[in-house]
């Protein structure tokens, strides 16, 4: 089930036997393989890792206020960031971690011990840190402009300690089911923020050496070592802490709520209400 093309792909992308690796992918960029391309991809990267590798997949199920509907996190809530980690979820012995906003979802050896250790008390990124302890690899395929760049930098920001330099939105959390079977509320005290500028960094990796570009299919794709990756991560963002911020004028969080980012607050605040006032008419209109 697993195309030797694809097999092919993910080895020349520096994937190998045994390994972690934590895959992002826009599966329709891929070209077109049976049974489906999530399918494809999952078979392809179980066969490369084999009995003793693991992959995984973020598997973000969303985020709300206590009072207003918030989400209710369960392991079969569907992860809203791509199809391929809602494929993983369906894959037989898939584990989730129990973390209520910023779960993964893994499949392999060492699924079950990954999971166990990315609950509620943990940082959102925190589980990046095992992963570059054991060097996993992370896997762009596809999505290396649309979704860009690697969480071994929402790590870095949290070492770093910018997850908490922010305008803070209190209140954001899930309500989830506890070990004891009860229904708790979980309110998140780091804030990874947007990730749309994380791209970046590629150009600081490709200046290392520790970027690994090739196809997946069809799909333009980008590999490297997490903990060559977040050396530079670290590096880049300790110089400069908006070097991970996106380029989006009217990008909340990268404009407005990191308070290492002060520069560009009043830019943001004379262009949102600019944006505002043009879309009052309109909305009057609708009444
Ligand atoms: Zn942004």
């Amino acid at each position: 089930m697993a195309p030797p093309r694809l097999v092919a792909d993910l080895g020349a992308l520096g994937l190998r036997d045994g390994d972690t690796v934590l895959v992002r992918a826009a599966l329709r960029s891929m070209g077109s393989w049976e049974p489906n391309n999530g399918a494809a991809l999952i078979a392809s990267l179980r066969e490369v890792v084999g009995p003793t590798g693991t992959i995984m997949c973020l598997a973000h199920s969303g985020v709300g206020r206590r009072r207003a509907s918030p989400p209710h996190f369960t392991p079969s809530s569907p992860a809203i960031i791509g199809g391929l980690a809602n494929m993983v979820l369906q894959t037989p012995g898939a584990v989730r971690s129990s973390h209520p906003t910023h779960s993964f979802v893994a499949v392999g050896a060492d699924a079950a011990r990954l999971a166990a250790a990315h609950t509620e008390r943990d940082a959102c990124f925190g589980f990046v840190g095992e992963l570059i302890e054991r060097d996993a690899l992370m896997m762009l395929v596809g999505c290396t402009e649309s979704g860009p760049g690697f969480s071994t930098v929402d790590f870095a920001q949290l070492e770093l300690g910018l997850v908490h330099r922010t305008r803070r939105r209190p209140g954001l959390g899930a309500y989830y089911t506890g070990a004891d079977g009860a229904e708790h509320w979980f309110e998140r005290t780091d804030e990874p923020g947007c990730s749309r500028g994380f791209g970046n960094l590629y150009r600081h990796y490709l200046r290392a050496g520790v970027l690994h570009a090739g196809d997946v299919g069809s799909a333009y794709s980008l590999a490297g070592r997490s903990a060559a990756l977040y050396a530079v991560d670290r590096q880049v963002i300790e110089a400069d802490p908006t070097a991970s911020l996106c380029d989006d004028p009217l990008c909340v969080s990268c404009r407005f709520q990191r308070t290492y980012n002060n520069r560009d607050v009043p830019g943001y605040v004379a262009r949102r209400a600019v944006h505002l006032a043009r879309r009052l008419p309109a909305r009057l209109r609708r009444g």
